[in-house]
Protein backbone atom coordinates (compact mmCIF):
# COMPACT_ATOMS: atom_id res chain seq x y z
CA UNK A 1 0.00 0.00 0.00
CA UNK A 2 1.18 3.50 -1.26
CA UNK A 3 0.40 6.07 1.34
CA UNK A 4 -0.06 9.40 -0.87
CA UNK A 5 0.23 13.27 0.10
CA UNK A 6 -1.91 14.87 -2.28
CA UNK A 7 -0.98 18.96 -3.20
CA UNK A 8 -3.60 20.29 -5.03
CA UNK A 9 -6.47 17.51 -3.85
CA UNK A 10 -9.34 19.79 -5.19
CA UNK A 11 -8.12 20.58 -8.98
CA UNK A 12 -8.59 18.73 -11.78
CA UNK A 13 -5.31 16.46 -11.62
CA UNK A 14 -6.02 15.92 -7.74
CA UNK A 15 -9.58 14.43 -8.21
CA UNK A 16 -8.23 12.33 -10.92
CA UNK A 17 -5.41 11.37 -8.44
CA UNK A 18 -8.57 10.09 -5.98
CA UNK A 19 -10.37 8.49 -8.27
CA UNK A 20 -7.47 6.28 -9.16
CA UNK A 21 -7.39 6.02 -5.25
CA UNK A 22 -11.23 5.16 -5.59
CA UNK A 23 -10.42 2.51 -8.29
CA UNK A 24 -7.42 0.97 -6.55
CA UNK A 25 -7.80 0.99 -3.03
CA UNK A 26 -5.54 -2.03 -2.39
CA UNK A 27 -2.99 0.37 -3.59
CA UNK A 28 -3.01 3.96 -3.34
CA UNK A 29 -4.67 5.69 -0.11
CA UNK A 30 -4.70 9.19 0.37
CA UNK A 31 -3.36 10.19 4.12
CA UNK A 32 -2.65 14.03 3.53
CA UNK A 33 -4.29 16.67 1.27
CA UNK A 34 -3.60 19.99 0.14
CA UNK A 35 -6.32 21.91 -1.00
CA UNK A 36 -6.68 25.76 -2.17
CA UNK A 37 -9.38 27.78 -1.07
CA UNK A 38 -12.46 25.60 -2.05
CA UNK A 39 -13.54 24.73 0.78
CA UNK A 40 -16.54 22.56 0.00
CA UNK A 41 -14.73 20.21 -2.24
CA UNK A 42 -12.12 20.27 0.69
CA UNK A 43 -14.69 19.21 3.20
CA UNK A 44 -15.86 16.74 0.98
CA UNK A 45 -13.00 14.80 0.55
CA UNK A 46 -11.80 14.77 4.49
CA UNK A 47 -14.84 13.12 5.10
CA UNK A 48 -14.74 10.13 2.30
CA UNK A 49 -11.00 9.66 3.03
CA UNK A 50 -9.97 11.24 6.48
CA UNK A 51 -6.69 12.18 5.62
CA UNK A 52 -4.48 12.10 8.83
CA UNK A 53 -3.67 15.99 7.68
CA UNK A 54 -5.64 18.71 6.26
CA UNK A 55 -4.14 21.72 4.68
CA UNK A 56 -5.83 24.57 3.39
CA UNK A 57 -5.39 28.05 1.83
CA UNK A 58 -5.64 30.68 4.83
CA UNK A 59 -6.03 30.85 8.56
CA UNK A 60 -9.83 31.62 8.47
CA UNK A 61 -10.49 28.76 6.26
CA UNK A 62 -8.94 26.59 8.64
CA UNK A 63 -10.94 27.43 11.59
CA UNK A 64 -14.11 27.17 9.23
CA UNK A 65 -12.88 23.32 7.85
CA UNK A 66 -12.06 22.61 11.49
CA UNK A 67 -16.04 23.98 12.62
CA UNK A 68 -17.07 21.82 10.32
CA UNK A 69 -15.05 18.59 10.63
CA UNK A 70 -16.15 19.00 14.55
CA UNK A 71 -20.31 19.74 13.25
CA UNK A 72 -19.68 16.40 11.26
CA UNK A 73 -18.35 14.79 14.22
CA UNK A 74 -15.27 14.17 12.52
CA UNK A 75 -12.16 14.07 14.89
CA UNK A 76 -8.23 13.71 14.65
CA UNK A 77 -7.88 15.63 11.34
CA UNK A 78 -4.98 17.93 11.92
CA UNK A 79 -5.99 21.14 10.16
CA UNK A 80 -3.30 23.72 8.48
CA UNK A 81 -2.91 26.44 6.56
CA UNK A 82 -0.76 28.41 3.94
CA UNK A 83 3.09 27.71 2.17
CA UNK A 84 4.16 26.00 6.01
CA UNK A 85 0.05 23.74 5.55
CA UNK A 86 1.28 22.36 1.97
CA UNK A 87 4.99 22.05 3.45
CA UNK A 88 3.54 19.84 6.44
CA UNK A 89 1.61 17.74 3.80
CA UNK A 90 4.51 17.45 1.48
CA UNK A 91 6.90 16.42 4.04
CA UNK A 92 4.44 14.06 6.16
CA UNK A 93 6.70 11.16 8.10
CA UNK A 94 4.08 8.48 7.03
CA UNK A 95 3.39 9.43 3.69
CA UNK A 96 5.58 7.51 0.50
CA UNK A 97 4.58 9.21 -2.40
CA UNK A 98 3.87 12.94 -2.96
CA UNK A 99 1.33 13.88 -5.90
CA UNK A 100 2.61 17.75 -6.75
CA UNK A 101 -0.81 19.14 -7.82
CA UNK A 102 -1.21 22.84 -7.35
CA UNK A 103 -1.03 25.27 -10.09
CA UNK A 104 1.82 27.50 -9.93
CA UNK A 105 4.52 28.44 -8.13
CA UNK A 106 2.10 28.99 -4.94
CA UNK A 107 3.51 24.44 -4.82
CA UNK A 108 7.41 25.10 -5.14
CA UNK A 109 8.19 25.53 -1.57
CA UNK A 110 6.49 22.44 -0.69
CA UNK A 111 7.54 20.25 -3.72
CA UNK A 112 11.23 21.30 -3.41
CA UNK A 113 10.45 20.13 0.49
CA UNK A 114 8.73 17.08 -0.76
CA UNK A 115 12.05 16.09 -2.56
CA UNK A 116 14.45 17.41 0.58
CA UNK A 117 11.97 14.97 3.22
CA UNK A 118 13.10 12.15 0.32
CA UNK A 119 9.48 11.08 -0.79
CA UNK A 120 8.90 9.67 -4.46
CA UNK A 121 7.23 12.76 -6.49
CA UNK A 122 4.84 12.49 -8.94
CA UNK A 123 4.98 16.02 -10.68
CA UNK A 124 2.02 17.59 -12.53
CA UNK A 125 2.87 20.70 -11.80
CA UNK A 126 5.12 22.15 -14.58
CA UNK A 127 5.85 25.98 -13.49
CA UNK A 128 7.67 24.96 -10.45
CA UNK A 129 10.08 22.86 -12.89
CA UNK A 130 10.11 25.77 -15.11
CA UNK A 131 11.13 28.37 -12.32
CA UNK A 132 13.25 26.06 -10.25
CA UNK A 133 13.81 22.86 -12.06
CA UNK A 134 18.03 23.03 -11.85
CA UNK A 135 17.33 23.16 -8.14
CA UNK A 136 14.83 20.67 -7.46
CA UNK A 137 17.17 18.41 -9.98
CA UNK A 138 20.15 18.61 -8.04
CA UNK A 139 18.33 17.86 -5.09
CA UNK A 140 16.86 14.97 -6.21
CA UNK A 141 20.13 13.57 -7.28
CA UNK A 142 21.28 14.56 -3.65
CA UNK A 143 18.63 12.75 -2.00
CA UNK A 144 18.44 9.86 -4.42
CA UNK A 145 14.67 11.08 -4.98
CA UNK A 146 12.53 9.43 -8.01
CA UNK A 147 10.70 12.50 -9.79
CA UNK A 148 8.30 10.74 -11.80
CA UNK A 149 6.26 13.28 -14.61
CA UNK A 150 2.32 13.29 -14.66
CA UNK A 151 2.44 15.85 -17.49
CA UNK A 152 0.93 13.44 -19.83
CA UNK A 153 4.07 14.33 -22.64
CA UNK A 154 6.76 13.80 -20.06
CA UNK A 155 4.73 11.03 -18.77
CA UNK A 156 5.25 9.60 -22.33
CA UNK A 157 8.90 10.43 -22.65
CA UNK A 158 9.65 8.88 -19.39
CA UNK A 159 7.43 5.61 -20.78
CA UNK A 160 9.67 6.10 -24.19
CA UNK A 161 13.01 6.38 -22.56
CA UNK A 162 12.88 3.05 -20.95
CA UNK A 163 13.46 2.00 -24.79
CA UNK A 164 16.83 2.80 -24.97
CA UNK A 165 19.86 4.45 -23.40
CA UNK A 166 20.34 8.53 -22.39
CA UNK A 167 23.22 8.21 -24.74
CA UNK A 168 21.30 6.97 -27.43
CA UNK A 169 18.67 10.44 -27.33
CA UNK A 170 18.58 12.42 -30.59
CA UNK A 171 16.38 14.26 -29.82
CA UNK A 172 12.18 14.16 -28.24
CA UNK A 173 9.29 15.01 -29.87
CA UNK A 174 6.31 16.53 -27.18
CA UNK A 175 2.94 16.58 -29.21
CA UNK A 176 0.59 19.58 -28.93
CA UNK A 177 -3.32 19.18 -29.76
CA UNK A 178 -2.87 23.03 -31.09
CA UNK A 179 -5.85 24.15 -28.81
CA UNK A 180 -9.08 25.76 -29.70
CA UNK A 181 -7.33 28.06 -32.34
CA UNK A 182 -5.19 25.67 -34.08
CA UNK A 183 -6.84 26.45 -37.36
CA UNK A 184 -8.17 30.47 -36.57
CA UNK A 185 -6.48 32.60 -38.87
CA UNK A 186 -4.14 35.04 -36.73
CA UNK A 187 -6.31 38.02 -38.62
CA UNK A 188 -9.40 36.85 -35.59
CA UNK A 189 -6.80 36.56 -32.59
CA UNK A 190 -8.05 40.23 -31.31
CA UNK A 191 -10.95 39.17 -30.65
CA UNK A 192 -10.71 35.87 -28.76
CA UNK A 193 -12.75 35.88 -25.76
CA UNK A 194 -12.24 34.00 -22.48
CA UNK A 195 -15.37 31.49 -22.89
CA UNK A 196 -13.68 30.79 -26.45
CA UNK A 197 -9.78 29.98 -25.02
CA UNK A 198 -11.69 27.83 -21.83
CA UNK A 199 -12.72 25.06 -24.62
CA UNK A 200 -10.23 23.03 -25.38
CA UNK A 201 -10.54 20.42 -27.77
CA UNK A 202 -9.12 17.43 -26.48
CA UNK A 203 -8.82 18.12 -22.77
CA UNK A 204 -10.33 19.04 -19.77
CA UNK A 205 -8.18 20.82 -17.32
CA UNK A 206 -7.60 23.86 -14.61
CA UNK A 207 -7.91 27.36 -16.04
CA UNK A 208 -4.75 28.12 -16.41
CA UNK A 209 -3.42 25.41 -18.16
CA UNK A 210 -6.55 25.69 -20.51
CA UNK A 211 -5.69 29.37 -21.39
CA UNK A 212 -1.83 28.12 -22.02
CA UNK A 213 -2.92 25.89 -24.25
CA UNK A 214 -4.52 28.19 -26.26
CA UNK A 215 -1.91 30.41 -26.59
CA UNK A 216 0.56 27.18 -26.69
CA UNK A 217 2.92 28.85 -23.75
CA UNK A 218 1.76 25.49 -22.44
CA UNK A 219 3.80 23.45 -24.56
CA UNK A 220 6.45 26.43 -23.99
CA UNK A 221 6.59 25.58 -20.34
CA UNK A 222 6.67 22.13 -21.30
CA UNK A 223 9.68 22.28 -23.63
CA UNK A 224 11.18 24.29 -20.51
CA UNK A 225 10.37 21.37 -18.48
CA UNK A 226 11.21 18.52 -20.76
CA UNK A 227 14.82 20.05 -20.49
CA UNK A 228 15.24 20.14 -16.61
CA UNK A 229 13.53 16.53 -16.92
CA UNK A 230 15.76 14.70 -18.87
CA UNK A 231 18.19 16.78 -18.95
CA UNK A 232 18.55 18.24 -22.94
CA UNK A 233 19.35 21.59 -24.58
CA UNK A 234 16.23 23.18 -26.25
CA UNK A 235 17.22 22.29 -29.53
CA UNK A 236 17.03 18.93 -28.75
CA UNK A 237 12.86 18.92 -28.11
CA UNK A 238 10.92 19.52 -30.58
CA UNK A 239 7.18 20.02 -30.84
CA UNK A 240 4.84 18.54 -33.66
CA UNK A 241 0.95 19.90 -33.45
CA UNK A 242 -1.00 16.48 -33.39
CA UNK A 243 -4.93 17.44 -33.08
CA UNK A 244 -5.86 14.11 -32.14
CA UNK A 245 -3.62 13.92 -28.70
CA UNK A 246 -3.84 10.39 -29.29
CA UNK A 247 0.20 10.12 -29.09
CA UNK A 248 1.41 11.99 -26.30
CA UNK A 249 5.01 12.27 -27.10
CA UNK A 250 7.78 10.80 -28.69
CA UNK A 251 11.31 9.70 -28.36
CA UNK A 252 13.72 9.58 -31.36
CA UNK A 253 16.87 7.72 -31.00
CA UNK A 254 20.46 8.18 -32.78
CA UNK A 255 19.57 4.90 -35.37
CA UNK A 256 16.80 6.40 -36.67
CA UNK A 257 13.82 4.56 -34.24
CA UNK A 258 11.41 6.78 -33.16
CA UNK A 259 9.21 5.17 -30.16
CA UNK A 260 5.52 6.53 -29.39
CA UNK A 261 3.24 6.43 -26.07
CA UNK A 262 -0.26 6.27 -27.24
CA UNK A 263 -3.20 5.74 -24.79
CA UNK A 264 -6.39 7.33 -23.77
CA UNK A 265 -6.89 11.44 -23.41
CA UNK A 266 -7.10 10.79 -19.90
CA UNK A 267 -4.75 11.84 -17.22
CA UNK A 268 -5.70 9.52 -14.76
CA UNK A 269 -3.29 7.17 -17.00
CA UNK A 270 -0.20 8.85 -16.51
CA UNK A 271 -1.18 9.64 -12.59
CA UNK A 272 -1.77 5.81 -12.23
CA UNK A 273 1.73 5.10 -14.22
CA UNK A 274 3.53 7.14 -11.52
CA UNK A 275 1.99 6.07 -8.48
CA UNK A 276 2.42 2.52 -9.65
CA UNK A 277 6.11 3.14 -11.19
CA UNK A 278 8.14 1.02 -11.67
CA UNK A 279 5.45 -1.65 -11.77
CA UNK A 280 2.67 -1.67 -14.20
CA UNK A 281 -0.92 -1.92 -12.83
CA UNK A 282 -4.53 -3.48 -14.56
CA UNK A 283 -6.59 -0.84 -15.22
CA UNK A 284 -9.58 -0.31 -17.41
CA UNK A 285 -8.61 2.80 -19.12
CA UNK A 286 -8.22 0.88 -22.52
CA UNK A 287 -7.38 2.45 -25.82
CA UNK A 288 -9.84 1.41 -28.75
CA UNK A 289 -6.85 0.44 -31.30
CA UNK A 290 -9.79 -0.61 -33.70
CA UNK A 291 -11.35 2.87 -33.75
CA UNK A 292 -8.48 4.57 -34.41
CA UNK A 293 -8.04 5.32 -38.31
CA UNK A 294 -5.63 7.99 -39.19
CA UNK A 295 -3.14 10.34 -37.40
CA UNK A 296 -2.45 14.05 -37.77
CA UNK A 297 0.68 16.16 -37.60
CA UNK A 298 1.48 19.70 -38.56
CA UNK A 299 4.47 21.97 -37.80
CA UNK A 300 3.84 24.07 -34.82
CA UNK A 301 2.61 28.09 -36.49
CA UNK A 302 5.54 30.46 -34.30
CA UNK A 303 3.96 33.33 -36.06
CA UNK A 304 0.24 33.17 -34.65
CA UNK A 305 1.41 31.54 -31.39
CA UNK A 306 4.54 33.52 -30.56
CA UNK A 307 4.73 32.15 -26.76
CA UNK A 308 6.45 29.53 -28.11
CA UNK A 309 8.81 31.42 -29.98
CA UNK A 310 9.16 33.49 -25.98
CA UNK A 311 10.20 29.71 -24.66
CA UNK A 312 12.65 28.71 -26.58
CA UNK A 313 14.21 32.38 -26.04
CA UNK A 314 13.35 32.08 -22.35
CA UNK A 315 15.03 28.85 -22.28
CA UNK A 316 18.09 29.85 -24.08
CA UNK A 317 18.54 33.36 -22.02
CA UNK A 318 18.92 32.61 -18.63
CA UNK A 319 16.87 31.03 -15.67
CA UNK A 320 16.11 34.05 -14.41
CA UNK A 321 14.13 34.48 -18.10
CA UNK A 322 12.31 31.11 -17.30
CA UNK A 323 10.95 32.30 -14.30
CA UNK A 324 10.02 35.54 -15.83
CA UNK A 325 8.12 33.58 -18.27
CA UNK A 326 5.94 31.71 -16.01
CA UNK A 327 5.10 34.39 -13.60
CA UNK A 328 4.23 36.65 -16.27
CA UNK A 329 2.07 34.63 -17.99
CA UNK A 330 0.01 33.88 -14.42
CA UNK A 331 -0.71 37.54 -14.02
CA UNK A 332 -1.57 37.95 -18.12
CA UNK A 333 -4.03 34.99 -17.56
CA UNK A 334 -5.71 36.53 -14.88
CA UNK A 335 -6.01 39.35 -16.12
CA UNK A 336 -7.46 37.92 -19.38
CA UNK A 337 -9.94 35.84 -17.57
CA UNK A 338 -10.62 38.92 -15.55
CA UNK A 339 -11.74 40.68 -18.80
CA UNK A 340 -8.83 43.20 -18.06
CA UNK A 341 -6.70 42.25 -21.09
CA UNK A 342 -6.83 41.02 -24.70
CA UNK A 343 -5.72 37.25 -26.09
CA UNK A 344 -2.94 38.98 -27.67
CA UNK A 345 -1.95 40.76 -24.36
CA UNK A 346 -0.59 37.77 -23.12
CA UNK A 347 1.96 37.47 -25.11
CA UNK A 348 2.74 40.85 -25.54
CA UNK A 349 2.91 41.25 -21.63
CA UNK A 350 5.32 38.37 -21.48
CA UNK A 351 7.55 39.10 -24.63
CA UNK A 352 7.57 43.02 -22.47
CA UNK A 353 8.42 41.50 -18.90
CA UNK A 354 11.32 38.86 -21.22
CA UNK A 355 12.79 42.38 -22.24
CA UNK A 356 13.47 43.78 -19.14
CA UNK A 357 14.91 40.84 -17.23
CA UNK A 358 18.48 40.37 -16.88
CA UNK A 359 20.21 37.13 -17.38
CA UNK A 360 20.73 34.98 -13.92
CA UNK A 361 20.58 31.81 -12.42
CA UNK A 362 18.95 31.93 -8.68
CA UNK A 363 21.17 29.41 -6.37
CA UNK A 364 18.30 29.10 -3.79
CA UNK A 365 14.00 28.30 -3.78
CA UNK A 366 14.46 31.61 -1.92
CA UNK A 367 15.97 33.69 -4.50
CA UNK A 368 13.74 31.85 -7.01
CA UNK A 369 11.07 33.16 -5.90
CA UNK A 370 11.79 36.57 -5.36
CA UNK A 371 12.70 36.80 -8.89
CA UNK A 372 9.03 35.46 -9.43
CA UNK A 373 7.68 38.21 -7.68
CA UNK A 374 9.90 40.70 -9.20
CA UNK A 375 8.98 39.89 -12.41
CA UNK A 376 5.18 39.60 -11.37
CA UNK A 377 5.13 43.07 -9.84
CA UNK A 378 6.62 44.06 -13.62
CA UNK A 379 3.86 42.01 -15.15
CA UNK A 380 1.15 43.73 -13.19
CA UNK A 381 2.80 47.55 -13.89
CA UNK A 382 2.69 46.82 -17.71
CA UNK A 383 -1.22 44.91 -17.93
CA UNK A 384 -2.13 47.83 -16.13
CA UNK A 385 -1.40 50.77 -18.31
P1 LIG B 1 -6.63 23.26 -11.08
O1 LIG B 1 -6.75 24.73 -11.16
O2 LIG B 1 -7.77 22.42 -11.45
O3 LIG B 1 -6.22 22.86 -9.57
C1 LIG B 1 -5.21 23.52 -8.87
C2 LIG B 1 -5.15 23.04 -7.43
O4 LIG B 1 -4.19 23.83 -6.72
C3 LIG B 1 -6.47 23.19 -6.67
O5 LIG B 1 -6.59 22.13 -5.74
C4 LIG B 1 -6.26 24.50 -5.92
O6 LIG B 1 -7.07 24.60 -4.78
C5 LIG B 1 -4.80 24.37 -5.56
N1 LIG B 1 -4.17 25.64 -5.23
C6 LIG B 1 -4.13 26.76 -5.99
N2 LIG B 1 -3.47 27.74 -5.34
C7 LIG B 1 -3.07 27.20 -4.16
C8 LIG B 1 -2.34 27.69 -3.06
N3 LIG B 1 -1.88 28.95 -3.03
N4 LIG B 1 -2.10 26.86 -2.02
C9 LIG B 1 -2.57 25.60 -2.03
N5 LIG B 1 -3.26 25.08 -3.05
C10 LIG B 1 -3.51 25.87 -4.10
O7 LIG B 1 -5.33 22.89 -11.90
P2 LIG B 1 -4.98 21.48 -12.60
O8 LIG B 1 -5.49 21.49 -13.98
O9 LIG B 1 -5.31 20.36 -11.70
O10 LIG B 1 -3.40 21.63 -12.71
C11 LIG B 1 -2.55 21.43 -11.60
C12 LIG B 1 -1.11 21.38 -12.09
O11 LIG B 1 -0.96 20.25 -12.94
C13 LIG B 1 -0.72 22.60 -12.94
O12 LIG B 1 0.62 22.90 -12.69
C14 LIG B 1 -0.89 22.12 -14.37
O13 LIG B 1 -0.04 22.77 -15.28
C15 LIG B 1 -0.51 20.66 -14.22
N6 LIG B 1 -1.11 19.79 -15.25
C16 LIG B 1 -2.46 19.64 -15.32
C17 LIG B 1 -3.03 18.84 -16.29
C18 LIG B 1 -4.51 18.61 -16.36
O14 LIG B 1 -4.96 17.80 -17.16
N7 LIG B 1 -5.32 19.27 -15.57
C19 LIG B 1 -2.21 18.18 -17.22
C20 LIG B 1 -0.83 18.35 -17.12
C21 LIG B 1 -0.29 19.15 -16.13
MG1 LIG C 1 0.94 18.40 -20.95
Amino acid sequence: MKKIALLGSTGSIGQSTLSICESHPDRFHPIALAAGSNLEVAFAQCQRWRPQVVSIATEALADELSARLKDAGINGIEVVYGTAGTVRVATLPEADFVVSAIVGVAGLEATYAAVLAGKTVGLANKECLVAAGDLILAAAREHSVDLLPIDSEHNAIHQCLRGGAASEVKQIWLTASGGPFRNTPLADFGHITPAQALKHPTWVMGQRITIDSATMLNKGLEIIEACRLFNLPPAQVRVTVHPQSTIHSLVEYVDGSILAQISVTDMRLPILYALAWPERVPSDLTFDMAALSHLDFQQPDFERFPCLRLAYEAAAASQNHCIALNAADEIAVEAFLAGKLPFLGIPRTIEQVLALTTSGSPASIPEVLAADRAARELARELVAR
